[in-house]
């Protein structure tokens, strides 16, 4: 029997935060926690998994305190206990490891590393910085950093890259761990041809209990698939649970996944980082590395005139220099800018022809967040102004293809005022639903 006290306790806490967090944020940590035991110097919560305690200490620890019992070093008195391994008897789990047969039938789905795809080439910039450190991050203390990490952005950008980075890097520190590279069209093969041979219960062991990383690209291949959609969901909260490390890339948010709340809202457990399109310099700096990699020398003017007209994918940037490289070869010439003009005259693209200006992302964010342009403009550090400042300064990185430098100066700021002003609204979109609609909203009225 619970002391009513400590139900009170609990209740007026979750009256406190109600307030201030918002109803996604309270469904998805908060309500689900149920209060198992109460002595007048200890609480015993039920968690889902091991996720909600990390989230709740490092976002509520104040208010914890504030409400429930307190250690003698300041910490709040609570035990976490987590509901799944409480049911589970453990025999389930650890049951039959998984024999030679089933590793190899497997491991027969998992996808190669790509042995190109390393940390050390890949080319960092402003727009991809964070999300490269915390693939690092994730790699160097698997399933103790930020779980799961999930990679999002646009088409060619990086993202198998980082994620085949994390396994090598993983394989290559950690060798006792295994490492599943797996791609969400393999994983949905598998599990249909596994369902047609009756082995479903195999696989599911091999993934629950034989991998330790699990690496998975392009989830948005998960839309629309209900049944394997629950069954990803499962092997997802086993792992958590274990705190086995998961890695998954997409070509947008969770937020915008059509798939359940349920999966979205696991997805935004860790950590979502994004992948920009490089800016200017950075997609230079990507050139030159690639054509290095070819014993292929460009003069630094050609590689900008590449670099300014292929501006949103590196893939093709890289399918650039390949091509490039093949026709100095077989016809012997230099490279010049005709030649770059002759042979890559269909991939050269133009940038759109209404281009955004600062001025408009400062009026449709002032609209958005009700705020003057002259207060955006201005220096007030109040928060109603900082923040849509920041989103401000965010947008116009995003969607002004332009130096930092030339953007700080657009604002009258500096660059390294964009870049954190970048970082920073980067951290706060990953946990902040109401903020992301603010943007997105802003970034309708941009391109209405
Ligand atoms: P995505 O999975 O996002 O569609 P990929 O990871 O397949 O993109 O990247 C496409 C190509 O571009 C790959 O060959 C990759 O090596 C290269 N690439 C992308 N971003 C970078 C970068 N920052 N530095 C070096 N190479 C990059
Ligand atoms: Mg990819």
């Amino acid at each position: 029997m619970l002391a009513c006290d400590t139900c009170e306790a609990w209740t007026q806490f979750l009256l406190y935060v109600k307030d201030r967090s918002s109803v996604t944020a309270f469904g998805n940590w908060l309500a689900p926690i149920t209060v198992l035991e109460h002595s007048s110097d200890e609480v015993t919560l039920e968690i889902p998994n091991v996720f909600v305690k990390e989230y709740i200490l490092s976002n509520y620890k104040k208010d914890l305190c504030a409400f429930l019992p307190v250690h003698a070093d300041g910490e709040p008195a609570i035990k976490f206990v987590v509901a799944a391994q409480q049911k589970k008897a453990p025999a389930e789990i650890q049951q039959a490891p998984a024999s030679e047969e089933n590793i190899t039938e497997s491991k027969s789905f998992d996808i190669k590393l790509n042995p190109n795809y390393r940390f050390d080439t890949f080319i960092e910039g402003p727009t991809n910085q964070f999300v490269k450190s915390a693939a690092v991050g994730v790699a160097a203390r698997p399933g103790l950093s930020y779980n799961p990490l999930f990679i999002h952005g646009g088409v060619g950008l990086g993202k198998t890259h980082l994620l085949h980075s994390i396994g090598y890097q993983v394989l290559e520190s950690h060798k006792k761990l295994r490492v599943q590279c797996i791609t969400t069209e393999a994983f949905i093969n598998e599990l249909v041809d596994n369902l047609r041979n009756k082995s479903v219960d195999r696989m599911k062991r091999f993934y629950r209990s034989d991998v330790d990383v699990l690496l998975v690209d392009d989830i948005q291949f998960l839309q629309n698939r209900l049944n394997f959609e629950e069954e990803f969901c499962n092997t997802f909260e086993t792992l958590i649970n274990q705190k086995k490390q998961i890695v998954i890339t997409s070509d947008k948010p969770p937020s915008q996944l059509k798939l359940s709340e349920r999966m979205i809202a696991r997805m935004e457990w860790g950590l979502v980082a994004h992948v920009g399109v490089p800016e200017l310099e950075t997609r230079v700096a990507i050139l030159q590395h690639k054509a290095q990699q070819k014993g292929l020398d460009i003069p630094n003017s050609i590689a900008f005139y590449i670099a300014e007209h292929i501006f949103n994918n590196v893939r093709q940037l890289e399918g650039a220099v390949n091509r490039l490289s093949a026709h100095c070869r077989l016809m012997n010439l230099n490279i010049t800018e005709e030649l770059v003009e002759k042979a890559l005259r269909e991939m050269l693209q133009h940038a759109p022809s209404q281009k955004i200006s600062v001025e408009q992302i400062l009026k449709c964010v002032a609209a958005v967040f009700q705020v003057r342009v002259s207060d955006l403009r201005g220096t007030t550090r109040t928060k109603e102004v900082a923040l849509p400042r920041q989103v401000a300064m965010y947008l116009a990185w995003k969607w002004i293809n332009e130096s930092l430098a030339m953007l700080g100066a657009s604002f009258g700021k500096t660059h390294s005022t964009i870049l954190h002003a970048c970082k920073s609204i980067e951290k706060k979109i990953s946990d902040d639903e109401t903020l992301r609609r603010q943007i997105s909203m802003v970034e309708r009225s941009i391109s209405a």
